[in-house]
Parts: structure tokens; sequence; C-alpha cells
């Protein structure tokens, strides 16, 4: 899962719910190939990138050669520390300079505004030009710690002027789409360096990068869409690269420069080059520029927020420096095209997050307009689909699965869905399942991305199902032990490798993740308002016959005298079972209930719709009558004595019911009640007259 291959723009897929089984790692490949886990997640990898965070990237205690360090004391300036090769760059020996000021270098005035650039003083930036020994020279200077580094690059013959940075940051700014800023941005800085190839490259969520944009001299071998691994850039370096947005690399045959002495005085530890324009190149990375046939790089950070989102790297194959204006210069750009990706991808991540929740607004909707769950999420104008795109879906509720499109006929019951995350109500995601859950897996062979996610609390759930996408990587370069002397050392060729991975779909990306917890969200509530109407339901219904019951009696009741007092005229009905009690005697009480919903269901169908019949008591009904006279009341009363008169028929067994009803007609202010009592009393007269009649 955290492995990502097709290209995802989404920032990162962390979102909490998601829970991931650690990844197998597969052994050294030989291309081709087809595996099952890929370059970034191998034992290999692993061990380079720890090795990697072993090596001493800020504190090297030497300098590239092609200019001199200093280290001086921030309230005099005096020289502490010298690298070794001031002899050939400033015409001065280390030993010679320790001890003297760098006013006596390069005079008063340099030093005065070196003062001015570390004290972050008026329009005072790097670098100084200062005349050291009749040479002319860039000076570079920053604090760091308690000591201050001035820097010394020899000056170079530049054909670059402010102007042409300014023009190419300025056609950059109307490049419109993502790809279009990579690919912009590579031609521009190969305009602006003259190297040979400019390389834009993204880092993916698990560290790899890609080549996402290129420009390159002809007879070079292209890098354009090639994947390498994060051991290409170590942590540290990346850590670096956040603050110090541009370095420089120019590997001349002399060695590194080691600082003398290589403690520094002041501090007694080595002394922080992370900041410096001369910071020597690690080993390993020299023997990986070597291997890549490159003498002078520039690498400029893209950087979101606090996030390293890309590099550019700009390499030559022969020696050749670039002043300090123009390197800061193609900072400004690099930073410029930072901040277009960003914009450029933020408007991407709106306009989709527009479109899908316009998807789950309607869903929702069709859940809270329908009474069947899966009618609303599987057959509605929208679907589970239309929210995340899969190969097909499922609804799994009340223990029963429906499912759309391409969908496994296994049902996962509750207890694995707990034992997959460890609780029951996390969301299942993975893109690889037969690694991340083997017992899914053997459940349904066929998917290779699975969402799950639990809703309720009875293992219901809704899942989405994507098949295996065969995805092929091109790397740059063998990652394999047969492209290294070691498994630590760079490799020896880059030329493109190819490596599928199987057994995976594409990966839920972070948006479909959270709209996963949102209709979860909605269903839940679904669910809370379905079971609140049912309890209401039960409150006030007859359990036997499912008719309304005393207290919504009661409600009806008040309403219907309400329009009593408009002049709308209320009769009440009041039916008891004649000699009822024999059936229960003689036929037993299961008997007696049927008789009594059969009842219901006799009274029920002699009435008009507008009318209330509840069932109050045992073999007792009442019916509200809105609006009848005593006329239609009598109508009423004698058609359902008629409907009563024929036998009941219940479960084959015929069952001679008679029925006495009292009827009242509502006076003017009359309460409920005492309406009630007026059609019980009616109804006892009725007995009274030989059973089987209405009576008033
Ligand atoms: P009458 O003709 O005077 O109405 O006599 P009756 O036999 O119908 O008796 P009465 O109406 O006074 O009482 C109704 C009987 O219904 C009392 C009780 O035993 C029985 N009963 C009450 N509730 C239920 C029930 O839910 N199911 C069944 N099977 N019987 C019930
Ligand atoms: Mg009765």
């Amino acid at each position: 899962m955290t492995n990502t291959f097709v290209p995802d723009h989404s920032d990162d897929r962390d979102t909490g719910d998601a829970v991931a089984l650690p990844r197998v790692p597969s052994g050294p490949q030989n291309a081709p190939q087809i595996v099952h886990s890929d370059v970034t997640s191998s034992a290999d990898e692993r061990e380079r990138l720890e090795a990697c965070a072993r090596e001493l990237i800020r504190v090297p205690g030497s300098v590239q050669p092609h200019g001199a360090l200093l280290s001086v004391d921030l309230e005099t300036f005096t020289v502490i520390q010298v690298s070794e090769n001031a002899i050939d760059i400033l015409g001065i020996a280390a030993a010679a300079l320790t001890g003297t000021t760098v006013a006596d270098l390069m005079g008063a005035e340099a030093v005065e505004e070196c003062r001015a650039i570390i004290d972050h003083r008026g329009l005072a930036a790097n670098p100084v030009s200062a005349r050291i020994n009749g040479r002319r020279f860039d000076v570079i200077v920053h604090e760091a710690g308690p000591v201050g580094i001035v820097e010394c690059e020899p000056v170079i013959a530049s054909e670059f002027s402010a102007a042409s940075v300014h023009a190419a940051i300025h056609r950059l700014s109307t490049a419109a789409t993502v790809p279009e800023i990579y690919a912009r941005t590579a031609v521009e800085l190969r305009h602006l360096t003259g190297y040979d190839r400019v390389v834009v490259y993204r880092f993916h969520p698990d560290g790899h990068g890609e080549v996402v944009g290129e420009e390159v001299v002809e007879g070079l071998e292209p890098y354009l869409g090639l994947h390498f691994p994060a051991s290409d850039i170590p942590a540290q370096a990346r850590q670096l690269y956040l603050t110090k947005l541009t370095r420089a690399i120019v590997l001349d045959d002399l060695p590194p420069a080691p600082l003398v002495p290589a403690l520094n005085p002041l501090s007694g530890q080595p002394l922080d080059l992370g900041q410096a324009e001369l910071r020597s190149v690690s080993p390993h990375h020299m023997e990986f520029m070597r291997n890549m046939g490159q003498v002078t790089t520039l690498s400029l950070s893209l950087v979101h927020g606090d996030q390293l989102i890309g590099m550019i790297t700009c390499a030559h194959r022969s020696s050749k420096r670039l002043p300090f204006l123009l390197r800061e210069g193609l900072s400004v750009l690099a930073r410029q095209v930072s901040m277009q990706l960003g914009t450029a991808a933020e408007i991407e991540r709106l306009t989709r997050i527009d479109a899908v929740r316009t998807v789950r607004a309607s869903l929702a909707r069709q859940v809270r307009s329908s009474e069947d769950l899966a009618s609303s999420l599987l057959h509605g104008e929208f679907t589970l689909l239309d929210l995340i795109p899969a190969d097909g879906a499922t609804l799994h509720v009340d223990g029963e699965s429906m499912s759309i499109a391409d969908a496994p006929d296994a049902v996962i019951d509750p207890a694995l869905l707990a034992s997959l995350t460890g609780t029951d109500t996390a969301i299942v995601v993975s893109d690889a399942v037969s690694t991340d859950y083997p017992q899914l897996h053997v459940l349904m062979p066929q998917v290779a991305g699975v969402l799950v996610v639990p809703f309720g609390t009875d293992g219901d759930y809704l899942a989405w199902f994507r098949r295996e996408t065969v995805s092929a990587v091109t790397w740059l370069g063998d990652q394999s032990l047969a492209n290294r002397a070691t498994p630590l050392t760079p490799r020896t060729s880059f030329a493109s490798w190819s490596q599928s991975v199987a057994g995976k779909s594409t990966p839920w990306d972070r948006l479909a993740l959270l709209e996963a917890s949102e209709i979860r969200h909605d269903l839940n509530a679904a669910l809370l308002r379905a079971a609140e109407s049912e309890l209401a339901r039960v409150a006030l219904h007859d359990p036997l016959t499912g008719l309304p019951n005393r207290r919504l009696l009661g409600d009806r009741m008040e309403q219907a005298l309400a329009k009593r007092e408009r002049e709308v005229p209320v009769a009440l009905l009041f039916a008891d079972l004649d000699s009822f009690k024999a059936i229960n005697d003689s036929e037993g009480h299961g008997a007696g209930d049927a008789v009594i919903i059969a009842a219901a269901n006799v009274i029920r169908s002699t009435i008009r719709s507008q009318d209330t019949v509840a069932r109050i008591g045992g073999d007792e009904f009442v019916v509200v009558c809105e609006g009848a006279r005593a006329a239609d009341a009598d109508a009423a009363a004698a058609r359902i004595v008629e409907a009563f008169s024929a036998p009941l028929l219940v479960g084959g067994s015929e069952y001679e019911v008679g029925v006495s009803i009292g009827i009242a007609i509502a006076d003017a202010g009359q309460a409920p009640d005492d309406l009630l009592r007026a059609a019980d009393a009616a109804m006892y007269r009725a007995k009274q007259g030989g059973r089987g009649r209405a009576s008033y």
C-alpha cells in the first residue's frame, strides 16, 4: 500500500483510518521479471537506506577543492580554521592564515560587508566581491552556530545576465498544468546552465522518485519516466535540501580539501557545513555521480509547505562551474516552480474534491429518501462506483449481500472483518490483498485491492473491489545486486531496467478513503434515523395487529376534536367482540390472537381511509370518524356489524364472531376521554340489547 507506481497526485494517503500489515520483502531480482513486491520495499533497499542514514553529510570535515573555506570568530573575524587548499586558491598556506583576520586578507571594507550580511543589515547580500592576492573572488558568508563561515570562490567568466533569469521565470509563470510546468522548467534550466542534462523529478509518498521532466543534449540516453529508489537521496540530504535550496557539486580531479584543524577550536566539534556552498561530497555520492557520468551538478529543491516534493538536477559531463549569483537566481526560479506546482496541485485536488462531494451529496440524498439502502446505493442515479472508482462494489446489510459490477460472491463475516484490523470499525484498505491480508485473499483470490467500510453495529459493510493491474515500472538503472559491487555501493550502470509488479491494484488515494469515511457517516446517520422511527412506531402501535394503540388514538381524537371546534362533526365507534373469551377457552390463546388480527382486518376493510381504527384492549377497537354525522356513524357501524355476520376464516377454521358497537357523537368542547367513555357506555348498551348490534 505504501508503494505507489501509478502516478498519484494526492499529497499523502495516511488517513489514520487505514491499517496495513507489514509488507513481505522480496529477495534480489533479475530483469525482466514479474514480482509481488517491488524495489522500494526490498531488503537490499532497506539496508542501503540505513547505510545512507549513517553518512556524514553535514560534517564531512572537508570542502570541494574549487574554493577555500575559512571559519572565523564572529567578534573579530579572526581565522580559526582553514581548508587545506588555501595555498592553491588564495595563495596563502592554511597555517599562515590561521590567527590573522579576514581584514588582513581582503581589506576592512569587505569585512564590514560580511558583518552586514551576517547581521542582516540593510540590503547587504551575498556575495561580497573581494580581491585577494590580485585575484577576484565571490565571498559568501553565513553564521554556523558559534562561528562565521567565509567561503571564497574564484570569480569565473560567465555570459549569464540577471535579465535572462528574470525572462525565464516570467515565461515559466504562464505554464498552467503540472506536466507543462515540469517540461518547461527543464527547458529553461538547460538554457540557463548550458549543462548536458536537466531532470525534474518528483517524490512519491514512499520516497522513491520519478523523472517527470527532462531536457537533454542530443546523444545522451533520456531518463524521462524512469523511477529511482529512495536510497539515491538519503533522508539527511533531503532534510538539508529543505533549508539549503541549492547544491552545487564539481568533481574536479583534485581530492576534497580537509579543514585544518579538523575540529573547530571554538566548538570543539566538526564544523557544520550544512549551509556551506563548498560542503564536500560523500564518497558514496561521488561514486554515484561518476557512475552516472556526471562531473558537475546543480541541484535545486522543490518544496511545498514543509515537504520536499521534488528536485531539479542540472548535470554536465565536464567541469562547468556556475557563478554564485546565477545559482541564487536559479534558486529563485525553483521557488517559483514550487509555488506553481503547489497551486496547480491544489487546484486539481479541489476540482476532484468538488466532483466527488457532489456525488456523495446525491448518494446521501438517495439514502435519506429511500427506505431501501441497496437500491439507493447500488441502483440510483449515482452509485457507490461513482463515489469511489473500482471494478465492483458490495453492500452487506442484515446478513445479505448485494453487489454491482465485478464484485466477489464471498461474504466477509464480522469476525474476519474485525480480525483484519483488530477493531470492528476500522476501514480495511489495501492495494495488495495477497500480501497485506492473506485471509481475505483466500476468500476472494481474484481481488487485488479492497476498501471495506464497516458501518452500523451488526457486521454490515460497504466494500469496493479492484482487480489486479500489473504495473510496469522502469527504473533508472538495474536495482539488483548484479549491478553493484556490493549491496551498499551505487549502481554501476544507469541503463533503464524494467520491472513488473503483480498482485497489486491501483492504489486507493486519500480522497477515496476520506469519502469512504464520509459515506459511512451518512449510513450510520440513516440507520440511526431508521432505528428512531422504528422506536416511535413501536411506542404508538399495538404489536399484535399493528393498529394504533390507545396513545396514538388519544392524539388522533385530540386532532379530530380540534376540528370539531371548526364545525367538522366527529363520531366515535366503540366495538367489542361478542363472547370472544370462549374462543380463547376452547381453541387456546394463539387462536384467540389470530381471531383478533382477523377482526382488526375486517374492521379496517369496512371504514374509510381517513378514519382511524385503534386497538385499545383485548377485543376492543375504536374507530374515529371525522366529518361523520349520526347517519354516517350509523351506516359505518352497520357495515361493521354486517361484516361480522359472516364467519372469520382463520388458519383454515371458521369462527362465528359477532360484534357490539357503541356510537357517540362528539359535542362541542367535549374532551377525548369523555367521548370515549360515552362510546364505551353505548357499547355496553348494545351488549345489553342482545349483542351483534350498534347502540347509542
Ligand atoms: P363479551 O361478549 O361480553 O364481550 O364477552 P367476551 O368473551 O368477549 O369477554 P370480554 O370482552 O369481557 O373480554 C375480552 C377477553 O379477551 C378477555 C381476555 O381474556 C381476552 N384477551 C384480552 N387480550 C387478549 C389477547 O391479546 N389475546 C387473546 N387471545 N385474548 C385476549
Ligand atoms: Mg368481548
